[in-house]
């Protein structure tokens, strides 16, 4: 099939590459200039396991291509994605500016007789769909199309495996003709399709981003009563994760959730459901202890450090995950930040994520560097903040060596405790039990 897809950015780029892969033939749009030449010119703008290969062989295939051009997309696709950015307004609420954009530049650009399938990709409100629909028919009265929902799920981090092989695609649409031609979008992925209207579409996406931030807002709560009480939060989260109904993804205690979707999404929902007269203030607690979770890491350092001002501090990880470059609303750059306005001297390093903070001087005072082991060099203490593979590989005899105080703060139980323990290094981890360091 013929497909455009408006936004080249995560979901846009990833899914269009992988639209390609199974056959499609794919149009990405996107109105940032650079991002275009970026992509002609087979530089990949975001880094994703397995999407440089991927953009590679379907574009040499001529199965994949880039524009700037809304109207070179429209007209040579049978359906219109949306992957432009819902970013979050002041009161939580999201703006719709981009979506309603696009709308307009669609509308623009629809011809007589052209039916087209409009998708609303991006995570939007319920009743997007609707304004729209409107919105499209206000600036086109004579325009053939349909708007569909078909949320997107894919995790950064594992984006290209996660749309090769979706647990689910849902697709809220009100007409059968719009209903078969997204099947057929979908019929090469094999996966499970649940088909709905398009409230209950827009719904689906808010509702299961607040329910992941909800189980990590809850394990993060428990965390702490480890902490008070002496229990570990490992095996607690194995316990309550054997069981089938609960499961033990989502399960891991840390610094809390962050990034560009769960933030935005919880906040939203929160918005949408007092917008709607059903306030959500479970989603408040979420929230709260989130806010917490991170309060109590820094807590832990100050309480370790007395005074920040001066103290020499090295952090691993500045993204908000591992296997991703991106640092929007990262727990660990909050971090950083606060340490840095407590007058503490960080040394940062991140394996993928080191360019875009710098490029958007998220952390400005922070020193970045090229290797873990310049960063903790002279280091009063070393915080643990995103848990990437590689940080399993650096000798730890050596990480100490180089520091100043073998002080660690694991802020996403990375580590064992009993090796940390026997290696000398003071060890504070999430809701474990701490374990006094071997004598050298
Ligand atoms: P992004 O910022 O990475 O990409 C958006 C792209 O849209 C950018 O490249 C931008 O230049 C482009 N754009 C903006 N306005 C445009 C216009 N008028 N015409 C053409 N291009 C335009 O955003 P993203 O992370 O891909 O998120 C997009 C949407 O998908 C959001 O609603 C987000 O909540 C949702 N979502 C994101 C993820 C994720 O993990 N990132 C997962 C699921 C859903």
């Amino acid at each position: 099939m013929d497909l455009c897809i408006i936004g080249s950015g995560y979901v846009g780029l990833v899914s269009g590459a992988c639209f390609a892969e199974v056959g499609h033939n794919v149009v990405c749009v996107d109105n940032d200039q650079r991002k275009v030449d970026a992509l002609h010119a087979g530089k990949i703008p975001i880094y994703e396991p397995g999407l440089e290969e991927l953009v590679q062989r379907n574009v040499a295939a001529k199965r994949l291509r880039f524009t700037n051009s809304i109207e070179d997309g429209v007209d040579h696709s049978q359906v219109v994605f949306i992957a432009v950015p819902t970013p979050p307004q002041a009161d939580g609420s999201v703006d719709l500016s981009f979506i309603e954009r696009v709308a307009r530049e669609i509308a623009g650009v629809l011809k007589p007789g052209q039916y087209r399938v409009v998708v609303d990709k991006s995570t939007v409100p319920v009743k997007t769909g609707e304004k729209v629909t409107d919105t499209i028919k206000r600036y086109n009265t004579g325009a053939d199309f349909d708007v569909v929902s078909n949320p997107e799920f894919l995790r950064e981090g594992s984006a290209v495996p996660d749309l090769m092989k979706p647990d689910r695609i849902v697709i809220g649409g009100n007409s059968d003709r719009a209903l078969a031609l997204m099947k057929k979008v979908y019929e090469p992925f094999n996966a499970p399709i649940l088909v709905t209207d398009v409230s209950s579409a827009e719904l689906i996406k808010h509702a299961a981003n607040s329910f992941l931030a909800l189980k990590i807002s809850y394990i993060n709560a428990v965390s702490a009563i480890c902490e008070a009480s002496g229990a570990d939060v490992e095996k607690v989260a194995a316990g309550i994760g054997m069981d089938r109904r609960i499961g033990r993804n989502f399960l891991n205690a840390g610094l809390g959730y962050g990034g560009s979707c769960f933030p935005k999404d919880i906040a939203a929902f929160i918005a949408i459901s007092d917008d709607l007269g059903v306030p959500f203030t479970l989603l408040k607690e979420v929230q709260r202890i989130n806010r917490d979770q991170k309060e109590r890491y820094i807590k832990s350092i100050r309480d370790a450090l007395w005074v920040l001002r001066d103290k020499k501090i090295a952090v691993w990880g500045l993204t908000f995950k591992p296997d991703t470059d991106d640092v929007r609303n990262s727990v660990p750059i909050e971090i950083v930040n606060e340490l840095i306005k407590e007058g503490a001297i960080v040394t940062a390093y991140d394996p993928k994520g080191a360019e875009k903070a710098k490029e958007y001087n998220l952390c400005p005072g922070v020193k970045i560097v090229d290797c873990p082991l310049e960063a903790v060099k002279g280091a009063e203490a070393l915080l643990l903040a995103t848990e990437w593979k590689e940080f399993a590989s650096i000798p730890l005899d050596e990480v100490k060596k180089q520091m100043h105080t073998p002080l660690v703060f694991d802020g996403r139980n990375f580590f064992d405790p009993t090796t940390m323990a026997e290696l000398g290094f003071i060890y504070r981890a999430i809701g474990r039990p701490i374990l006094p360091p071997k004598a050298a």
